[in-house]
């Protein structure tokens, strides 16, 4: 049997690739250059299978895409803390290109919009990077997230630069704001080369399934960013990412996003997939109105709108056996252990009568248990140590790290349940 996903795409590209609607955007000459008519859609799944369909081998410039990287390489590069000190990350609902600052701090409204990403680019890299150095960083991220690479289209980045006089006036703005401390010439200059590296659709469901596996790269192991600067980045693609459509966008379609004018589009869906989109034509926003057409299908067949709620149905406790010789009972746990699951182990062990008796919890089956759960799963386990029952473990994929009950005592390893 093939897989029937990579059909499922084709079906996408043909029914989602049939308008002449939209613009190619032209206030960047070079792009008004490419053919409209292509188009490409990718999926990479988080244990780093990609699937493509279309023109997925033509390249276009990452654009605005990039934005959400750079913010990524500045997190980790300067710490959450100091690059919130010089972009907000409130969405402006105004266009890509508007001066939209703080009244009072100055600092651009997000890191999404021109003005925030010409700040954040600035922040890349140690305090006093030079603008070669600067280069250097964004040129060694991005090919951590696609996972290769990726080259520098100077024909679009020289029209680029030809045409930049805004850009260069918001640099200058926030230079004279105390925002930016470096040359602003030279920040617009990186900012647009930043903007100017050539990927594929491919590319961008690699990079965005990187933000939504916790900043791995799935196809190379890479670690690229930490969990927590994910996190931030794709909270700030889900409110900002859109700009001025970024309301209708996660109402309907409710997939952290990031859109460049080249007619590109990504999208990560924490914990499952990575997706990307190109089509050149262009709405009255700015982002590629056969892209929107893509990932409003997807969502929609796919069921892939981050407020679904993820139901689990599988109880979190297997089963309990109670060994009648030595009285010992043996929790056999399942599942994903987040809030809710943990939550329900925990009530079901506070039901044990206070009668001295072994407890064993068994995490054979457990795939996978974050912070919170193991917190409250620790806790229980301390609780019932105090009590006086016999706290056994038995957990052969280490599925709960460092299972220190925080009172000196540790639980009994034991062997798993049969
Ligand atoms: N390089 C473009 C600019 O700064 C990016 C805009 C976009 O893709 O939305 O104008």
């Amino acid at each position: 049997m093939k897989t029937p996903v990579p059909d499922y795409l084709s079906e996408i590209r043909d029914l989602c690739s049939v308008g002449e609607d939209g613009e190619l955007a032209d206030y960047i000459p070079e792009l008004a250059a490419v053919d409209p008519d292509r188009f490409a859609v990718s999926a990479c799944t988080m244990d780093g299978v990609l699937y493509t369909a279309g023109d997925a081998g033509t390249e276009f410039t990452i654009q605005s895409m990039s934005k959400p990287f750079a913010y990524a390489l500045a997190l980790r590069d300067r710490g959450v803390d100091a690059v919130l000190e010089k972009v907000a990350v409130e969405p402006s609902g105004d266009a890509f290109n508007q001066i939209s600052l703080e009244r009072d701090s100055g600092r651009p409204r997000n890191p999404m919009i021109n003005i925030g990403a010409i700040t954040t680019h600035s922040l890349v890299g140690p305090p006093g990077a030079s603008e070669d150095e600067r280069d250097q960083v964004v040129a060694d991220g991005l090919a951590a997230f696609a996972g290769r690479r990726l080259e520098v289209d100077d024909a679009v980045l020289d029209s680029e630069l030809d045409t930049a006089f805004r850009n260069r006036a918001m640099a200058n703005l926030v230079r004279a704001g105390g925002i930016i401390d470096s040359d602003p010439d030279e920040i617009v200059r990186g900012y647009t080369r930043q903007c100017s590296y050539r990927v594929t659709v491919g590319d961008l469901a690699v990079m965005a399934v990187t933000l939504a596996t916790g900043g791995t790269n799935p196809i190379t192991g890479e670690r690229v960013i930490s969990p927590r600067a994910s996190r931030q980045v794709l909270a700030v693609m889900s409110t900002c990412g859109m700009y001025d459509a970024a309301g209708d966008w996660m109402s309907t379609v409710g997939i952290p996003a990031k859109s460049g004018v080249s007619g590109g589009i990504l999208g990560a869906l924490p914990g499952q997939v990575g997706i990307g989109a190109f089509s050149p034509r262009l709405d009255a926003h700015g982002h590629s109105v056969e892209g929107i057409r893509t990932f409003e299908r997807l969502s929609s067949d796919m069921e892939l709108h981050i407020m679904n709620p993820t139901i689990s149905e599988i109880d979190p406790v297997r089963s309990v056996r109670v060994d009648r010789s030595t009285g010992r009972r043996t929790f056999r746990l399942q599942g994903p252990m987040t809030f809710a699951g943990g939550e329900k182990v925990v009530r079901t062990l506070a039901e044990i009568p206070d009668d001295f008796s072994e407890v064993t919890l068994d995490f054979s089956r457990v795939s996978v248990v974050n912070g919170s759960a193991r917190r409250m799963l620790l806790e229980a386990m301390r609780r019932l140590s105090a009590e006086g029952h016999v706290v056994g473990l038995a957990d052969p994929g280490r599925r709960l790290p460092d299972p220190d009950l925080g009172d000196g005592t540790r639980p009994v390893f034991r062997r798993a349940a049969r």
